[in-house]
This record gives C-alpha cells, structure tokens and sequence, in this order.
C-alpha cells in the first residue's frame, strides 16, 4: 500500500498541530502507524491521499450511521446553505430537529442544543449541581464523557474513594468531586452512596460503555443504579453521546426501557456536522438560563446548516425498521467471523450490540469493566495492518469500537468478513 503522501502531509501537520493531529488518537499512535489523510468519503468507502480505497467502519467515531455523503444529508445542507450559515438567532430548523427529537423520545421534555458531546456534558454536569445545589457527582471507570475537568478523572489508589485527575491541568480539588466506582458492581454503589448521598448531585454513566472497549453492562446494574438514584436524590444522568440514535432512536433507554433524569446527545445527532445536546424533564431544564440559575451558552449553538444536517439524518433513522434492520446486517456479518475464529481457536471474538462492534483478543471471556480488558494491544495492532492492506478501514485503537452503517449492505458486509477471516488466519497462524 502506498502512503508517500499521507506521510508527507502528516510530517507537515507535525508543524501546526501538537502530535500533527486535532485529536489524539487520530495520530495512529496505538497501532504504530502513520494517520492516513482521508480526503473523500462516498457510502460506507473512503478515499485516502494516496488513492487506496477502504470500506470504512470508522464512520468519524460513530456519527455516520448513513453512511458518507447520504444525498439526503448533503441536499439538504447544501439548500440550507444557501441562505447562509449561522445568524445567532433562532431558526425554524431548531425547532424542527427538537421536535423530531423530542415527539419520539418518551425521557426528557425539553433539550438545548450545543456544539459537541464534551459541551453537552460539561453543562448538564453543571445543571445537576446547579438543580441539587450538591457538588459531588459518580463516574464509572472504563466510561467516556469527553474531555470535561471533573470527567478527567481516574479511581484513586488503594482505598481512597475520591479521584485523582487523569490529565495535568486538571486540579486535585476538582477530581476531588468525583467519586470513581467500578462498573457493574451494585455493592460499591451502594456503599459509595451509604457514605456520601447527600453530597452527590448525579450519576453519569455510559449506559452502554462503548470508548473503552465494549463494556456491555448487566441490565441488573442498570436497574439497580436507576432505583439507588431515586431513593437518594442522585440524578442519573445516561451520556448518550454514542449509544444515542445508534441502538434505537432514543438510545440506550430505549433499548434497555430505563428512564434518566439527565441525557446527553452527540455524534449522530449532528449527522456529520458538530451537534450535541442534553435534555431532561421540564423541571430541571426550568433551571437553565435564561429561565433559570444555571448558566450556558454558545455563539454557534443550533447552527442552522448543523441542524440541517440532523434533520435529515435523523428523518432516515426514524423510519420504521431502521434499527431493526442495522442490528440484523451486524449479527450477519459478525456471526462468519465468530465462527472461523471458533473453529480455529484463534482467542478473538468480536463483541456486539446493535451495529456496534468491538474485537476482543481474549477469546470469549465476558467483559464488563475496563480492568477485564487485556492491556496487550499487539493483536489489535497487527489485525488493524493486515486488514488496511485488504482495503477494511478500522479506527487506529484497539480499545474503540466500529460501526455498521446503513450504507454498508449486506454484500459489502460478507464480503469483509472474508477478508476479516483471512486476515486473522494471517495474524495468528
Ligand atoms: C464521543 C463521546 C463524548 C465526547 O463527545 P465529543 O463530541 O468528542 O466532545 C462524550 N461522551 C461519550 C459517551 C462519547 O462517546
């Protein structure tokens, strides 16, 4: 595969950019690679500098569930366009994509629309303060809610409840706030909030964890934390930035029928363009200026040509039998590859829900917290090559997940999995 161009622009972006990228795992740093510069993407193929062709199961990290370049998106984008592209003032498209939001999604009343997944945590994380008027606030570890201070946050050492931060430039007394417990353990929920409940404003989790490996949480858990948050006043707070409009339209509440008091919206909701949200009942959202106490804003919030993008996007997903038929596609083309790795005893399994996937080099051993997860990304790594030199594009970690997208037919699909198959025969025989 040639990549003489990619390399130049990447040696190039090392000038401008800190690692030569605007987010890190873009680098390809995991896989010891080279980032590839992607300048064309059409359906479920991208186009790299150097002319290779991948089938893509990247999808920009999940916002894509159409697909590159849908012509539902594009037209609609390019109309909106037309009459230029940011007013800070309300438009007619706000409301459009908020109704089409909200006339289906049972959880919350009332949404604000933001600018990225980051920026809709961050606010609802101040909303649940500011509404509770407590300070403290539950993460799992192994959950992603992006790059928010009180979210930078790892479990201390030994017995020490409270945080320690994960990035410099993030204050002890911040991480200080946030109590990190392990996923799926009822008993540490538990005594965490036994010993600090009137401190705690909420409980943030990724109903389903997909940013550190697939972490498919018991529904036991889920319901546990749900009742745990409402005989103590926690708000919990469900960040759907990933699994929102991807396992169902409203998401993992929907999928799992657990209700939050707090949701976060990101990726998909945008299609391909930068949206987030958050949302909650009328009540809570009352407190948000300028009705309420709580602070937030944003120049480009509800940007029209954004909220275009999403109209469309979310037009498609709302069809009958949409998820339906994505989560089908999915356990069809994974289920060849399971079953090869099986027959050879190959220790790989690719774990799923909906058209999530993940790939596991610990054979079928369930994986529910971030510490079940082998640490040894050398598989991954090698898997990743073998399958850019057959034209399969995966995002460059081990420790992210893929996506199936509507663009990505059934014959596409089984024709990967052969590739994924001989790929592995390469890696482990
Ligand atoms: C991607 C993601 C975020 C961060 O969203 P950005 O748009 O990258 O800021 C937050 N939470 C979850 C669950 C995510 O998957």
């Amino acid at each position: 595969m040639k990549t003489t161009t990619s390399e130049a622009l990447f040696a190039t972006a090392k000038n401008y950019f800190p690692g030569g990228v605007n987010s890190p795992v873009r680098a390809f740093k995991s896989v010891d690679g080279s980032p590839l510069f992607i300048k064309k993407g059409d359906g479920c193929r991208i186009w790299d500098e150097d002319d290779n062709e991948f089938i893509d199961f990247c999808c920009s990290w999940g916002p894509l569930i159409l697909g590159h370049n849908h012509p539902a998106v594009y037209e609609k984008v390019v109309a909106t366009m037309q009459n230029g592209s940011s007013f800070g003032a309300p438009t007619r498209l706000e409301n459009e994509l908020a109704e089409l939001i909200l006339s289906r999604n049972p959880f919350i009343d009332k949404m604000r629309f933001v600018s990225s997944g980051t920026e809709a945590v961050m606010s609802a994380l101040r909303l649940a303060r500011g509404y509770t008027g407590k300070d403290k606030v539950i993460k799992f570890e192994g959950c992603y809610h992006g790059h928010v201070d009180a979210m930078l946050v790892k479990a201390g050492s030994g017995l020490v409840t409270f945080g320690a931060s994960s990035s410099a430039g993030v204050p002890e007394s911040f991480a200080q706030e946030t109590i990190v417990l392990p996923l799926n353990d009822i008993e540490a929920l538990k005594t965490c909030v036994a010993n600090y409940k009137n401190e705690i404003a909420c409980a943030i989790i990724e109903p389903i964890p997909a940013n550190n490996g697939l972490l498919l949480q018991e529904k036991t858990f889920l319901v546990a934390l749900r009742e745990i948050c409402t005989k103590n006043g926690i708000l919990l707070f469900f960040d759907e930035v990933i699994s929102g409009f991807r396992v169902a339209f409203s998401g993992a509440a929907e999928y799992y029928g657990i209700k939050p008091d707090l949701v976060t919206y990101g990726k998909i909701i945008g299609g391909g363009l930068p949206v987030g949200a958050y949302g909650a009942s009328k009540e809570i959202m009352a407190r948000v200026s300028p009705d309420g106490d709580v602070y937030q804003a944003g120049t480009l919030s509800g940007n029209p040509v954004a909220m275009a993008a999403g109209i469309a996007q979310l037009t498609e997903c709302a069809k009958p039998g949409f998820y339906e038929e994505l989560e089908k596609r999915t356990v069809d083309f994974i289920a060849p590859i399971n079953a090869h790795a099986k027959a050879n005893n190959y220790a790989f399994e690719i774990h799923t829900i909906g058209s999530i996937f993940w790939l596991s080099f610990a054979g079928n051993k369930t994986i529910r917290r971030a510490d079940d997860i082998d640490p040894d990304m050398t598989g991954f790594k090698h898997l990743h090559h073998a399958l850019l030199e057959v034209g399969v594009y995966l995002g460059p970690s081990g420790y992210e997940v893929g996506f199936v997208s509507q663009a990505h037919t059934p014959e596409i699909l089984a024709e990967v999995a052969v590739k994924f198959c001989q790929a592995l025969d390469v890696i482990y025989v």
